[in-house]
């Protein structure tokens, strides 16, 4: 059971500041120079009190040697722990994050290998278990049995695999946000160069396939669109005008030069 109450601040542990100073410079030796001026207290628990010292070491804006004593009634005030701590305004190491998390797309070479996970929500079995739930190995025995059967793909895109495709694609630069889009004559999907999808996708985007547009194989959402759509024409002012004929002079040598 843990209790809220307000530790017992033990008057020697608090008096101890020289007693935790003397500890630190001994432990540190010949960095004692290290140690600045006192900073403080924590109260910890009933008779036990960490004294915080300023960290002057170079590189180290911040930080601060924690000396942690105890006393019991009756015996001497004894040293706990000895250790340097970031404060508020210490620089430090930014947050830890799984190497999984931080891969991007893009970040993959060739021969690099990016296993997906059994339980990765953005896939299902291809057929379905009903509601029982299925252990690593059993799902790892339905993959082998499927491949042996030929069944094709063992997994296909779940729900939340086709939502976050579907969003990461329409807030993409195939989307009718990207710029190109913004400027556009005419939308997607009344262009000739559009290939139509199957599946579940098939209403909302297409495969770009004119070779001269920005978005050529690429995803592009029905109301995504470019100035290379199939229907697009240039006004009059805007088409190129034929060169007239040449015009000789007759009244000076160029006649005579023919
Ligand atoms: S050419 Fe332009 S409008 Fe046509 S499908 Fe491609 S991106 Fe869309």
């Amino acid at each position: 059971m843990t209790s809220t109450a307000t530790p017992y601040a033990d008057p020697a542990a608090l008096a101890a500041v020289e007693e935790a100073r003397a500890a630190l410079v001994a432990d540190l030796g010949r960095d004692a120079q290290d140690v600045g001026d006192h900073l403080g207290h924590l109260v910890e628990a009933d008779g036990v009190v960490t004294h915080l010292f300023a960290c002057t070491r170079k590189g180290y804006v911040g930080w601060r040697w924690s000396v942690t004593v105890a006393h019991v009634e009756g015996g001497p005030v004894t040293i706990d722990e000895l250790v340097l701590i970031p404060g508020d305004e210490a620089i430090v190491a930014p947050a830890w994050v799984p190497y999984r998390e931080r891969i991007k797309p893009g970040d993959l070479g060739p021969g690099d290998l990016l296993p997906v996970g059994d339980d990765d929500a953005r896939l299902v079995p291809t057929y379905s278990f009903g509601d029982d739930p299925l252990d690593a190995d059993a799902k790892a025995q339905v993959r082998q049995v499927a491949q042996d059967l030929g069944l094709g793909r063992a997994r296909t895109l779940s729900p939340e695999g086709y939502d976050l495709a579907a969003e990461r694609w329409y807030d993409g630069i195939g989307g009718p946000q990207a710029p190109i889009a913004q400027s556009a004559p005419h939308h997607c999907h009344s262009c000739g160069f559009l290939v139509r999808i199957a599946g579940h996708l098939a209403g909302s985007f297409g495969v770009c396939a004119n070779g001269d547009a920005n978005d050529d194989g690429r995803v592009v959402s029905m109301d995504h669109g470019c100035g290379a759509h199939s229907e697009v024409r240039l006004s009059k002012k805007q088409e190129t005008q034929p060169i007239p004929d040449h015009v000789i002079d007759t009244i000076t040598d160029e006649l005579d030069a023919l």
